[in-house]
């Protein structure tokens, strides 16, 4: 199968909302009257953002699930996106699911393969998406205020304990002896899935235009994402890691799991795979106290669950208090490439 067949098999396909899609030089694609285009690209590089071995199919899915949280996290709605694939071989046994587990959330989002680029050479993922926003209303880092609550959508932590299983599967954890979770096989292979098949939160980034002042997606660790917030925003917050804890603990279907989260051993584990650990791409935002009914509102449309878990002060820095108001210390860290 030669380059050309290749992407006319996998990677073409109808393109209604594109002016031009996948065979020329360029795509072209018409914003609507009104529309600001929102664009971000991210890549996945094999060994580094998942294991050469993964299933093709939940790839593909979370290579295009990466992008859209982008795009959710400034409220825009997705257009369209572009692929430009490195692969080892063009073999359609692994070509066929990974293009089918890309498209079908392609496809769930209105979202349209319009171009890219295919070379051979180590598995390596970077995609591009575009979406639209109504002039003035993207979700930016930059416009958290001193008295707003903090939000954070679904759960966190789950895909950060499915990667420590994994890791330790491979014997790659980095420190064997460091408190590991040790789920039920039910709850397991629910925070697998977390990990693999991650869910964007578009219809919850679109539902907050308007009410939320500002807005990240969580990759890296919510430490750190809510960092980005207060530096673009020049403020600080402080947390309340009581409110943080039910983000993985309290959606529990074992009561075996559940009885371990809530142990006291674990606790300190639980908040460091919730306040640091990535991979959730879940939301984490920000809005005014009056608008909290709004704010519910929101969630609700978009059948979405969402958390209070702190406030925005104007004192500069992260503070994090236990359920009664006292300080805790943070020495959390988030996740950084180059670190
Ligand atoms: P060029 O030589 O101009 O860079 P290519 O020969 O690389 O163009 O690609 C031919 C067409 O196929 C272009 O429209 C390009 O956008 C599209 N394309 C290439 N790779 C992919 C891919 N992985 N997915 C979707 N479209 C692709
Ligand atoms: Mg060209």
């Amino acid at each position: 199968m030669g380059e050309f067949d290749l992407i006319k098999r996998f990677f073409t396909h109808p393109t209604p909302k594109a002016v031009l899609g996948v065979g020329d030089d360029c795509a072209l694609l018409q914003p609507r009257p009104g529309m600001h285009l929102a664009i971000s690209s991210d890549m996945l590089v094999s060994d580094r953002h998942f294991f050469a071995d993964v299933n093709p199919r939940t790839l593909g899915h979370k290579a295009l699930a990466v992008n859209l949280s982008d795009l959710a996290a400034c409220g825009a709605t997705p257009v369209a996106f572009t692929l430009a694939l490195s692969l080892p071989e063009a073999d359609p046994a692994w070509l066929g699911p990974f293009a089918e587990g890309m498209l079908a959330l392609a496809n769930a989002h209105g979202c349209e393969l319009i171009g890219g680029d295919t070379t051979k050479g180590p598995l390596n993922i970077c995609i591009t998406v575009f979406g639209e926003v109504p002039q003035g209303q993207a979700l930016l880092r930059s416009g958290a205020k001193a008295g707003d609550d903090i939000y954070v959508s679904g759960t966190l932590g789950d895909a950060n304990v499915a990667l420590a299983h994994l890791l330790r599967q491979r014997r790659e954890a980095p420190d064997s002896t460091q408190a590991f979770i040790a789920l039920s096989p039910a709850d397991l292979s629910s925070a697998m899935a977390r990990l693999e098949q991650p869910t964007p939160r578009v219809a919850l980034g679109i539902a907050l235009r308007g009410i939320a002042t500002a807005a990240a997606d969580i990759s890296d660790g919510l430490l750190g994402d809510l960092g980005h917030i207060l530096e673009r925003s020049g403020i600080g917050a402080t947390l309340d890691t009581a409110s943080a804890f039910t983000l993985m603990a309290a959606h529990r279907t074992s009561t075996q799991s559940a009885q371990l989260l809530a142990s006291e051993a674990m606790r300190p584990v639980v908040l460091r795979h919730v306040l640091s650990g990535g991979d959730d791409y879940e939301l984490v935002f920000t809005a005014p106290a009056s608008r909290a009914a709004e704010v519910q509102a929101a969630a609700k449309a978009a059948h979405t669950s969402i958390t209070r878990i702190g406030q925005i002060d104007a004192r500069s820095g992260l503070r994090l208090t236990d359920g009664n108001g006292r300080p805790v210390d943070n020495n959390f860290q988030s996740f950084d490439h180059f670190a």
